[in-house]
């Protein structure tokens, strides 16, 4: 295909919309075929294939075991713990079984939640298939997340059960999570009458509740060998409960479908991944956010691939890590965040080029904006192609992609996140007007023309109104879906993402976008990593503050903060010249690697940094304000 093809094919996907995810559905077994492929006759919800019943379990394994069953489902490898373990379809297929018997016996059945809070252990994996598989909703809590974040969950869950373990470890350090997880059940208004723990004798002093608290391994031994069937749900069934991350403010509780879900991601994996069954998928990120869901659990085993779990640093033992799993499980594609790349990058290329990676055609970086020169690091150190692709919680699967049929041999534009994916009728609105932006190169926020494509949120869980006024009260007419990004678009239709607008600087009216300023700053040799936020000024309405992470501390000093100003000045002109530069050790961001900007804006006008249940580090934080003292 040629980009002229592709833009057909987009065309059709929008235009002929029905007719297009007709198609796409076969790529998944219906138990039950649907009666219409869309209801949208309540704006702005929109149902995906009414009246279909499907099962994802059924879907992830059961459909694959007559031609897949001694295929690996799942290889797992932790370097916290040096477990390694490879489980096929079949094994993968007897321990959900297992487990889903066990979760039905202490009532779990159709509807009801089940709160998971696990470490990346198979078990994660296990827990949430054996949900799908009763027609339970899961609600995955990143494992270690605070008491009070937990409870909180707990609370908007109301579980039947909930799974979790021990312990987690990070960094050799075992994050002990029973202690967490008791007092987040004290303080919870509604606590599930039964905690599973998975011991992994981490934690040689953790309690137990008697009646409330039961033995993972013993429960699933009891029920070896059993089989449950799929429960068969209606296609608009809620699969899972996710939040976002809590970037921009309090975190928001995502609901997703079943049948929309499974359809869109089976898509995805053709059209942007590029992927074959058999092959291995290696999606580093964690089961705790969208991107594992979609494409460390879901995607991959919907399409009869091997997923590899990996727990545990990018950089520990060492910074060839992933390089070694690529060359020793063959993968061929792999997917993680910029932010992960970049911790990489601090280190020597030849770990990365040692191991024989000539399987892995393409990496995948999504989450946060993708910088020229980690982007061009990364494929000049494995020698493949890197794409970015764009998109967000709410809706499951990426909304831009520099991947997409046709757009292979494309040469890749830095610092755009490609085109619109197959399904998104995308709109550039004027934040005042509220007019669609027409000309290239202008801003505006990023919207999504409802109905929203299969697989994006169907609602906030319980909370409707919150869905329609949260998503579609920015622009007129309430149908269109705010994404709450900057972005411009170029004249051949690529999307670049300018920031948020909740970040956007305005400097005596002139309005900034924070990646621009971010990256006019890394591009000097000796910044390692900087965030820019706009801060309250009597005359110019705000002034950009810089808070630099140098590549050495002894270059953080008066000559590096001219240099950043004068590099600013010379970029993007005197208005986006950064008034204070401050050196920091460390800046503050969520579990998900995204950088709390709104905290350290906060922070500099001296108020509340807001909902912290998110942050990955209270330290950086702190440290923030112990090095930027404001006056
Ligand atoms: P919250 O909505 O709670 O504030 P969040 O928006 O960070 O948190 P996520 O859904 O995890 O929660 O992140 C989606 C956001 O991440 C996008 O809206 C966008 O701002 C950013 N993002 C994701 N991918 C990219 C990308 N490829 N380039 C630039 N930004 C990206
Ligand atoms: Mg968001």
């Amino acid at each position: 295909m040629s980009l002229d093809e592709y833009r057909e094919f987009h065309r059709r996907s929008v235009e002929e919309r029905e007719e297009f995810w007709e198609g796409e559905a076969r790529r998944i077994d219906w138990h039950r075929p649907f009666e219409r492929v869309l209801d949208y006759s309540e704006p702005p919800f929109s149902r995906w294939f009414v009246g279909g019943e499907l099962n994802l379990c059924h879907n992830m394994l059961d459909r694959h075991l007559e031609e897949r069953g001694e295929q690996d489902a799942l290889v797992y490898h932790s370097s916290e713990t040096e477990e390694k373990h490879a489980y096929t379809y079949r094994e993968v297929h007897r321990e959900v079984n297992a487990l889903a018997a066990a979760l039905r016996e202490i009532g779990v059945g159709k509807g009801d939640r089940v709160v998971i809070y696990l470490p990346m252990t198979p078990k994660a994996v296990f827990s949430m298939m054996a949900c799908v598989r009763l027609g339970a909703i899961h609600s995955v809590v990143f494992g270690g997340f605070a008491a009070g974040s937990l409870a909180k969950r707990i609370d908007d869950a109301r579980p039947k059960a909930m799974i979790t373990a021990d312990a987690g470890m990070r960094g050799g350090n075992v994050v002990r999570y029973k202690p967490l997880v008791d007092e987040a059940l004290n303080s919870a208004t509604h606590p599930p009458e039964h905690v599973v723990i998975l011991n992994r004798n981490l934690d040689r002093e953790m309690s137990l509740t008697e009646g409330r608290d039961l033995d993972y391994a013993q429960l699933v031994d009891r029920h070896r060998g059993a089989s449950v069937p799929c429960e068969w749900v209606e296609s608009s069934h809620p699969s899972y409960i996710l939040y976002t991350s809590g970037t921009t403010g309090t975190p928001k509780g995502v609901q997703r479908d079943t049948g929309g879900y499974a359809v869109a991601l089976a898509a995805s994996m053709d059209h942007i991944f590029d992927t074959q069954a058999g092959e291995t998928f290696f999606c580093a990120s964690d089961v705790g956010w969208v991107v594992g869901h979609s494409y460390i659990v879901y995607a991959p085993l919907l399409c009869g691939m091997t997923t590899l779990v990996y727990e545990g640093l990018p950089v520990r033992p060492d910074a060839g890590v992933w390089w070694r799993l690529v060359e020793e499980h063959g993968v061929s594609t792999m997917f993680t965040s910029p932010t992960a790349i970049r911790a990489l990058k601090k280190h020597d290329p030849r770990f990365m080029q040692e191991p024989d990676t000539s399987t892995l055609r393409k990496l995948f970086l999504a989450g946060e904006p993708l910088d020229e020169p980690t982007s061009r690091w990364a494929s000049e150190s494995l020698g493949v192609s890197v794409r970015d692709n764009y998109w967000q919680t709410e809706t499951g699967w990426p909304i831009l992609s520099s991947m997409n049929p046709g757009l292979e041999d494309e040469p890749v534009v830095a610092g755009s996140a490609g085109f619109p994916c197959a399904g998104y009728d995308l709109r550039l609105m004027h934040e005042e007007t509220g007019r669609p932006v027409t000309e290239p190169g202008e801003r505006g926020i990023l919207a999504i023309q409802a109905p929203l494509p299969p697989g994006c949120m169907s609602t906030v869980w319980g909370d409707d109104e919150r869905f329609v006024q949260t998503y579609f009260g920015d622009f007129p007419g309430g149908e269109l879906y705010s994404t709450f990004d900057w972005a411009t678009r170029s004249e051949d239709g690529r999307y670049f993402i300018m920031g948020r607008s909740d970040d956007v600087i305005n400097v005596a009216g002139h309005r900034l976008g924070t990646r621009e300023i971010e990256e006019a700053i890394s591009s000097h040799p000796d910044v390692a990593e900087v965030a820019a936020v706009g801060v309250k000024d009597e005359y110019k309405g705000q002034e950009v503050f810089a808070y630099v992470i140098a590549k050495t501390t002894e270059e953080a000093g008066p000559e590096l903060e001219e240099a950043v100003k004068r590099t600013v000045s010379q970029k993007l002109g005197k208005i986006a010249r950064p008034k204070r530069v401050f050196f920091v050790e460390a800046l503050p961001k969520t579990r998900s690697g995204k950088m709390l900007r709104r905290s350290i804006q906060a922070l500099a006008e001296s108020r509340d940094p807001g909902d912290l249940s998110t942050l990955e580090d209270p330290q950086a934080l702190e440290s923030l304000k112990a090095t930027t003292p404001i006056d």
